[in-house]
């Protein structure tokens, strides 16, 4: 449970709040008379971890880029088309731009979220395996035309 003062996680059993001394709700489920749902106790919130989700949209899109590059790169080879290999390799450094920028900012989230208590730590992790894994898409040998 979660300290509806300070925000603070609280190991359940606790009925003051060890970190600021604020009475905490009760532990036993009342009788409601009126049949009415009982009010859900106050969400802590999540405090916006935007570096997290930023992360993630250029993990993403620097996987897809690298993934859409290899493939043209192969296509372009059996339809010796040199337009295609081009937009291929243009692929690639967009991707490899997006990626290092999601790295960044992947690693900035994960610092954020256990640092300074900011939610998205999943996010963080996710994008910054994207980035990575699009960052290691660069040892695929890329069939470039002579
Ligand atoms: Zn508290």
């Amino acid at each position: 449970m979660f300290c509806p003062k300070c925000g603070k996680e609280v190991a359940d059993g606790f009925n003051v709040c060890p970190y600021c001394g604020s009475a905490l709700g009760q532990q036993q489920p009342q009788y409601n008379p009126y049949g009415q749902p009982q009010q859900a106790a106050p969400v802590n919130p999540v405090v916006k971890n935007g570096c997290a989700t930023a992360g993630l949209v250029f993990g993403i899109i620097g996987l897809a880029a690298m993934v859409a590059a290899i493939a043209f790169a192969y296509i372009s080879i059996y339809t010796l088309s040199v337009g295609l290999a081009q937009f291929a390799l243009v692929l690639t450094y967009i991707s490899l731009v997006t990626s290092i920028v999601g790295v960044i900012l992947g690693i900035v989230g994960i610092i954020m979220a256990t640092v300074k208590q900011k939610g998205h730590l999943p996010v963080a992790i996710v994008g910054l395996s994207l980035a990575a894994v699009a960052l290691l898409l660069w040892v695929v040998p890329m069939p470039m035309p002579a």
